[in-house]
């Protein structure tokens, strides 16, 4: 079989994310970026912040961006301009990294949890519609929707949108999986009245170290924004209008970015190889993710359904032996998290598709220099190992 020890250690180590083959591609761009910056000093809202928020702008078709300190941040910007607090629920899905319910029960909110799709792992909007309901059975005020594009597949926005009109709800996209996926020919960030982003290193765009950013057509809110981004400036930032943060992009990250967005289309279309290739090595035998035809997916994670909570941690196990690393995103819904199971759920109790999917999926390597012959090795594992389960 081909996952002998031997073999794998013949083999150079595969990592689950090479960011230094990046880096190599584009080392003498991001050095000069980076010692522009040491030359100008302007560490703080330096050019480049501007610079990177126009370039965003027109990579996703949004009238307004805001660059912010991280994705998290992002989404508690929303937050605070729409002065979401105490009463008001706001809709998750339950199966996402915590930050997503995390920024609303902070601000004294309700999250309310939604279960997902078992195929595209994304909200379900029949859960979501059911979510409402029990809401307002709870004395709770709808106010948002938050889905997430999970595993940089977009949310369904057509869906999503027409519930959040019926309701009279705002949707705040969580795009930081997502951003540089497409849905009907449009990319994320144009999608919803507003959508969030994430720069943290592991995502499809990410920068060295914390970074975010917002993007909305609504110039109301992005004004409200750029105030709370420095402390609720009014006309600088000591004439203080609002309560608000220190949320701001570092001039340093925001020149690495420009030039990692420089390369991002083609990144994109990468990634999209290397799935392709996943899937047509493995549809067969395991679960692969399902694309609709209308929409591109970012490819954050390749994520893989196993048949039972038992043949995943055989796979798993096999496959480290085989020298190919493999990660769960997530092991536990967030409605069965200590800090969120107090939280209502669309059904009042279960959300049956999240629990299942936590015990049976499983990650594996995706990046855009994952070579052919890579995938292969790590293909032909997962049909070996497969064949004995
Ligand atoms: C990574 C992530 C965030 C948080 O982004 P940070 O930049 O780490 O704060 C929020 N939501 C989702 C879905 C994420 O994957």
């Amino acid at each position: 079989m081909s996952s002998k020890p031997e073999l794998a250690a013949s083999r150079p180590a595969i990592d689950f994310i090479d960011l230094a083959a990046q880096q190599r591609r584009i080392k003498p761009k991001l050095d000069a970026a980076i010692a522009r910056v040491l030359a100008h000093g302007g560490y703080i809202m330096g050019k480049e912040v501007g610079e990177l928020e126009s370039q965003l702008s027109a990579f996703c078709g949004a009238k307004y961006t805001l660059s912010c300190s991280n994705g998290t941040d992002a989404l508690t910007l929303v937050l605070l301009a729409k002065n979401v607090g105490p009463g008001d629920a706001v809709f998750c899905p339950s199966f996402t990294f915590a930050a997503t319910a995390e920024v609303v029960a902070l601000r004294g909110a309700t999250p309310v949890f939604v279960d997902i799709l078992p195929d595209t792992f994304n909200m379900d909007p029949a859960s979501l519609e059911q979510a409402i309901a029990k809401a307002k059975k709870d004395g709770l005020k709808p106010c948002g929707i938050i889905p997430v594009d999970l595993f940089g597949q977009p949310a369904d926005y057509d869906a999503i949108n027409k519930i959040a009109k019926t309701n009279n709800l705002w949707v705040m996209a969580d795009a930081a999986q997502g951003f540089g996926g497409e849905y009907n020919g449009r990319k994320v960030g144009s999608l919803a009245d507003v959508t969030t982003t994430s720069f943290f290193p592991a995502k499809p765009l990410g920068c060295y170290g914390d970074g975010g950013a917002v993007f909305t057509d609504d110039k109301e809110l992005f004004d409200i924004m750029a105030s709370l981004r420095v402390h609720g400036k009014g006309t600088d930032k000591y004439d203080n209008v609002r309560v608000g943060l220190n949320a701001r992009l570092d001039t340093m990250q925001a020149a690495i970015l420009i030039e990692k967005l420089a390369i991002f289309g083609d990144e994109i279309t990468e990634r999209q190889r290397v799935a392709n290739r996943y899937n047509a090595g493995l549809k067969d035998v395991l679960a692969t993710p399902a694309v609709p035809a209308n929409m591109l997916s970012a490819w954050a994670q390749y994520t893989l359904v196993a048949s039972s909570e038992a043949a995943r941690t055989t796979l798993q196990a096999k496959l480290k032996e085989a020298g190919i690393p493999t990660n769960i995103y997530y092991p536990r819904p967030l409605h069965q998290q200590t800090a969120y199971a107090s939280y209502p759920t669309a059904t009042g109790g279960k959300l049956p598709v999240c629990e299942d999917l936590a015990l049976r999926v499983f990650s594996l390597p995706m990046h855009p220099y994952l070579e052919n012959e890579t995938i292969d090795y790590i293909v032909e594992n997962v049909r070996a190992i497969a064949a004995t389960l």
